[in-house]
């Protein structure tokens, strides 16, 4: 069929984000949290859905979100934008401070839609590669973010695939070349309540810093669709000029305030999830794999060749292969630049991560 309309060159260009999803028991692919939010949150929830003005718009300014979020933060209402989870939130710092003739620096490897979103934007990417045990050399990211002058520069600790965690130092001194480089820098913290740092106590009004976060993993709610951002007001004042009004509907306002009512219960989900994390860090010590260690509800991990020789991206994709014939789904990161031979597996409950601990026992035995 011949095409009447084509889309933007460059658009025409561009891959798709795909994730797959296959029908299998255990699914640890995609960095959700294993469990769900307390029932106390939806019997609320489901309560206070009667009370929705349903014929009206939403409140556009989500006074009350953004007031319940910069009181838990210990910010100012006026430092949070919220949007349909914090992809939407990146996507809205690109529109206003990327686009044509702008570009974004990113350290690879990283969450592949912060380039994404650039490209589909219009924003020239500029990519530097992360060292070795996949961190950021301070020296060379100051160098670089002054000579390259990006307009936004994106931050992701702890790092999505690799688990990387940032040390406060890196940030700070990425965020003080940003300053003189006219550069506004992202810190992505989508797992920031996982992690043992957080950008957000640099955040000013005279600091070119923003932190994103999300309800979909610390706080269980993948599937509300709910993100945010704190930064300078400016910042959010020029967001505003760009978002969609009413984007943030009624349902997900009112569900992002009560999810604010079970601060304790999140922290213990976090808690749990971070001692199985320590536990499966242990298990795969005695297997034939290699890992890095990880600040976040994944681990990145690299199944060594038969001979006990370093992976390689087709022992990667036979490992990732022998584990959904055994109804355990990973991500599977073996053939992505940087990363050959590599697996990521999400954090589950204790159940399900003995089931991928025994399955990959089964497939890649002690070393
Ligand atoms: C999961 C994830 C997000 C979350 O995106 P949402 O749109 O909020 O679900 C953002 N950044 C990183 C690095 C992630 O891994």
């Amino acid at each position: 069929m011949s095409r009447p309309v084509t889309p933007r060159a460059d658009v025409a260009l561009i891959a798709g984000y795909h994730s797959p999803q296959l029908d299998v028991e255990v699914r640890l692919n995609t960095n959700e949290s294993p469990e769900p939010p307390p029932d106390g949150f939806t019997t609320a929830l489901a309560g206070a859905l009667r009370d929705v003005a349903w014929n009206r718009y939403p409140d556009r300014a989500a006074t009350e979100l953004r007031a319940r979020i910069a009181a838990f933060h210990g910010v100012e209402p006026a430092q949070v934008f919220c949007a349909n989870g914090s992809n939407e939130v990146l996507q809205s710092v690109l529109l206003a401070y990327g686009g044509p003739g702008r570009r974004a620096l990113v350290w690879e490897p990283t969450y592949a839609l912060h380039s994404h979103i650039a490209r589909v934007v219009g924003t020239g990417v500029v990519v530097e590669e992360r060292a070795a045990d996949f961190s950021i050399d301070p020296e060379r990211a100051v160098q670089r973010v002054g000579e390259v002058r990006p307009d936004v520069a994106f931050l992701c600790s702890p790092n999505n695939p690799t688990g990387t965690e940032d040390p406060a130092a890196t940030t700070e001194a990425v965020v003080a070349a940003a300053t003189s480089a006219g550069t506004l820098v992202v810190a992505d913290e989508a797992y920031g309540q996982f992690a043992s740092s957080s950008a957000l106590d640099l955040i000013a009004d005279d600091v070119p810093l923003v932190v994103s976060r999300t309800y979909s993993k610390t706080w269980s709610l993948a599937a509300l669709r709910l993100g945010y951002l704190i930064g300078p007001s400016w910042v959010v004042e020029d967001l505003d000029r760009v978002a969609l009004p009413y984007r943030v509907d009624a349902v997900k306002q009112l569900a992002g305030v009560l999810a604010l009512d079970h601060v304790d219960d999140m922290e213990s989900r976090v808690a749990r999830v971070v001692g199985e994390r320590e536990r499966i860090v242990g298990a795969l010590g005695s297997l034939g794999v290699d890992q890095w260690p990880s600040g976040a509800n994944y681990l990145l991990f690299r199944p060594r060749s038969q001979d006990g020789s370093p992976g390689s991206v087709e022992r990667g994709d036979e490992v990732w292969q022998g584990l959904v014939d055994r109804s355990v789904l990973v991500r599977n990161c073996s053939g992505w630049p940087r990363l050959g031979g590599c697996l990521r597996v999400t954090v589950g409950t204790p159940a399900e991560n003995d089931r991928f601990i025994e399955a990959l026992a089964d497939l890649v035995g002690t070393p």
